[in-house]
C-alpha cells in the first residue's frame, strides 16, 4: 500500500501534538494542540461515525464497517474522555470504545482553513475560465506525448489545462492505437460507445454517405449529444492530414454563453432554460444491435416547447448565440502525431472541408473527468514523494 493515494499523503511530516481534549456542550469533543493552531471542536456524532477502531472501519480496503443503527443518540454520547499528547480515548455510553490519533484528529479539523487544505489536495483549486485569448497560440497549451508519460508534473499541466482552458494539444505522439494506452498509463481510462472499445477512426471515404467520414465542412457541434450522459472529453489523434483544407474549428461555448448573457439576457434564459433533446436515429434493420453503424446516421432536436411563438423565439436565440460562438472560434490544423483532446461538453469543434482526392485520418477515443482527476491526483502524490525524497 505504499503508493496508497489517501488525503492524508499530501501532508507532509507530521509533528503536531494534543495539548488538552475535552467534552464542551454535551455534543462536541474540544481538541487543543501543541502548534498553537486554534482549538479544534469536533461534532460526537462524527467521532462516533469515523470511529477508526477494526469493528468500525477496514483499513486494508479502507471501507466502512460501522452501520447507521449504531448511531442512535444512545450510542453517540460520550460516557468517558481521556489523551494522551498523541491520542484521544473516548468510551460511549453504549461501551464501545475509540481511539483517535493526533494526526487523524489533526487532518479532520473542520475550521475553515483546515478544510480549504483538506480539498486542495483532493480538489484542483484550478476552475473552467472562458477563453481570454483569441488566437490558438494564446489559448492551447502543449507537451509532448513522451513527456505526459515521464513526468507527474506535465499530467497535472495536462489534467488543469483541460478544466481550466477546455483544450490541450499532446505533440509527437506514436504511430496509432496509442490513445487507449496513454490513457490508462497516466492512471486515467478511455470510455467505450456503441461505436466501440477502443479507438475509432474517422477517414476521408469518397464514396461514403457518411458526413464524419467525407470530405465536407463539419459544422461547430459536440459528439453524441442525444446520449443521456454525453461523452465528457474527447481525444482526436491526427493520423494523416490533407495538404487541402481539413482545420479543425473550435469554439469556447463557455465563453459564448457569457457573451450572449451580457448582450442579451433574454436570448440567454431561454436557452439555459429550455431543455432540447436530441434523438439518434437509424433506420430500422432486423440485425441493428446497440454496436452497429450500418447506416448513414441523422440527428433530429425535438423541441419540448408548447407553442409556435416559442419555437420561433428559441430559433432566435440559436442564431444569435450561433453567430458568437462563430465569430470567436479558432482554427488549427493538426499534424500527424498530434493529439487535439478537448471538453465535449464545452469546447464545440468543427472540420473545415478539404480536397476529397487527398487522404486525412483521425482515431478518436473518449473518457470521462473523474479519471482524468483520479491521474491528477497520482500524480501530485509521485510529486510530493519526490519533493519528500529531495528529487527536486
Ligand atoms: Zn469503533
Amino acid at each position: 500500500m505504499a503508493d496508497e493515494v489517501t488525503m492524508d499523503t499530501l501532508f507532509g511530516n507530521f509533528g503536531v501534538e494534543i495539548k488538552s481534549a475535552s467534552v464542551v456542550e454535551n455534543s462536541r469533543v474540544a481538541v487543543e494542540w501543541s502548534d498553537g493552531s486554534a482549538t479544534s471542536l469536533y461534532p460526537m456524532l462524527m467521532l462516533r461515525d469515523c470511529c477508526p477502531c477494526e469493528k468500525c472501519f477496514n483499513p486494508v480496503v479502507n471501507s466502512r464497517l460501522i452501520l447507521f443503527e449504531h448511531l442512535l443518540e444512545s450510542s453517540c454520547s460520550v460516557s468517558q474522555l481521556s489523551y494522551e499528547t498523541d491520542c484521544v480515548n473516548i468510551e460511549w455510553l453504549d461501551g464501545h470504545q475509540s481511539v483517535y490519533s493526533t494526526e487523524w484528529l489533526y487532518r479532520r479539523r473542520l475550521e475553515r482553513e483546515a478544510i480549504e487544505k483538506r480539498l486542495e489536495s483532493v480538489y484542483t483549486a484550478v476552475v473552467d475560465t472562458p477563453w481570454t485569448g483569441s488566437t490558438p497560440s494564446e489559448i492551447i497549451k502543449s507537451a509532448k506525448y513522451d513527456e505526459i508519460l515521464s513526468d507527474p508534473q506535465k499530467v497535472v499541466e495536462f489534467t488543469e489545462c483541460m478544466i481550466k482552458d477546455g483544450v490541450f494539444v499532446i505533440r509527437e505522439a506514436p504511430d496509432r492505437h496509442c490513445l487507449v494506452e496513454f490513457l490508462k498509463t497516466i492512471g486515467a481510462k478511455h470510455q467505450g460507445t456503441h461505436y466501440g472499445d477502443s479507438e475509432w477512426v474517422i477517414k476521408n471515404i469518397p464514396t461514403s454517405k457518411d458526413l464524419p467520414n467525407s470530405s465536407k465542412k463539419l459544422e461547430l457541434h459536440i459528439d453524441m449529444p442525444y446520449l443521456a450522459k454525453p461523452q465528457q472529453l474527447q481525444l482526436l489523434h491526427c493520423l494523416i492530414q490533407s495538404e487541402d483544407g481539413g482545420e479543425n474549428k473550435l469554439s469556447d461555448a463557455l465563453k459564448a454563453a457569457l457573451i450572449l448573457k451580457e448582450k442579451k439576457p433574454d436570448y440567454y434564459r431561454l436557452l439555459s432554460t429550455v431543455e432540447v433533446d436530441f434523438q439518434f436515429i437509424k433506420k430500422y434493420k432486423e440485425n441493428n444491435t446497440g454496436s452497429s453503424v450500418t447506416e448513414p446516421l441523422s440527428y433530429k432536436k425535438i423541441l419540448k416547447l408548447d407553442s409556435l411563438l416559442f419555437v420561433e423565439a428559441w430559433f432566435e436565440a440559436f442564431r444569435y448565440y450561433w453567430k458568437i460562438l462563430e465569430s470567436n472560434a479558432i482554427f488549427i490544423k493538426s499534424q500527424p502525431g498530434d493529439i487535439l483532446a478537448f471538453n465535449n461538453g464545452r469546447v464545440m469543434h468543427a472540420r473545415e472541408a478539404f480536397n476529397s482526392q487527398q487522404a486525412r485520418q483521425l482515431e478518436g477515443v473518449y473518457a470521462e473527468w473523474d479519471y482524468l482527476l483520479s491521474a491528477w491526483r497520482m500524480a501530485k502524490v509521485k510529486l510530493s514523494k519526490q519533493v519528500a525524497n529531495g528529487h527536486c
